[in-house]
């Protein structure tokens, strides 16, 4: 949980921004309970509770940890998946069971920086994933893999890893390039910016 005195995030890992209405029914009754003004989904999967009295924090906190779920088992930031083929008409694969599997990916190391992950059930491609650190998006022949990109103040279009690729490849193959990522990016770096300076063909020759 993070303060910045009036926003209150709580909630880590939101499970890809699922909620059940039982769990709706909770939150919504909490946030009644201590006149939390207004509540937002972060982009990061998180519940911003804006406007908090910072009095009632712990209390709040106490009665929502029985919804907090276990953060990530390794250190992605987030991984944003969209409805996909559960849930979306366009949906063409299941970008909620494939970001459920990347949740849990573990790495043996710790990464270098933020990466954020961005998963989309067809081209339309509605989870950003050509501006997250990791982003895949489904076609018909399969996953396509697309690494290096960012959102913010200094965006950049991530490149394309691979396309045509299996449940189980894409995720064999976000670990490679992540453990690249590991291995030869400086501290700090993000995926972005290592990639100006590492090079698509670079990582290429590491991971297919
Ligand atoms: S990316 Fe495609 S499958 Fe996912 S929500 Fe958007 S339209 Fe639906």
């Amino acid at each position: 949980m993070t303060t910045n005195l009036k926003t209150f995030t709580i909630i880590p890992g939101l499970n890809m921004g699922l909620l059940a209405p039982r769990e709706l029914g909770v939150i919504v009754a909490i946030l009644n309970k201590y006149a939390v003004p207004m509540a937002k989904i972060t982009p990061a999967q998180r519940l911003a509770l804006l406007g908090l009295d910072e009095s009632k924090y712990e209390q709040i906190k106490a009665e929502l940890k029985p919804l907090t779920r276990p953060a990530s088992a390794n250190d992605l930031d987030y991984v944003h998946a969209c409805p996909g083929s559960q849930w979306c008409k366009f949906g063409i694969s299941d970008s909620l069971a494939l970001g459920a599997r990347l949740e849990q990916l573990s790495l043996a190391a710790p990464l270098p920086a933020k990466v954020k992950v961005g998963i989309s059930g067809c081209r339309m491609s509605c989870a950003g994933p050509y501006v997250r650190d990791v982003g895949i998006f489904a076609t018909k022949k399969g996953w396509t893999l697309v690494f290096g990109g960012n959102g913010g103040g200094n965006p950049r279009l991530g490149d394309i890893v691979a396309e045509g690729l299996s449940d189980d490849q894409v995720v064999d193959l976000v670990r490679k390039c992540l453990t690249v990522y590991q291995q030869q990016a400086k501290y700090k770096s993000r995926t972005a910016r290592f990639m100006e300076r590492f090079g698509i063909d670079a990582l290429k020759a590491a991971v297919l």
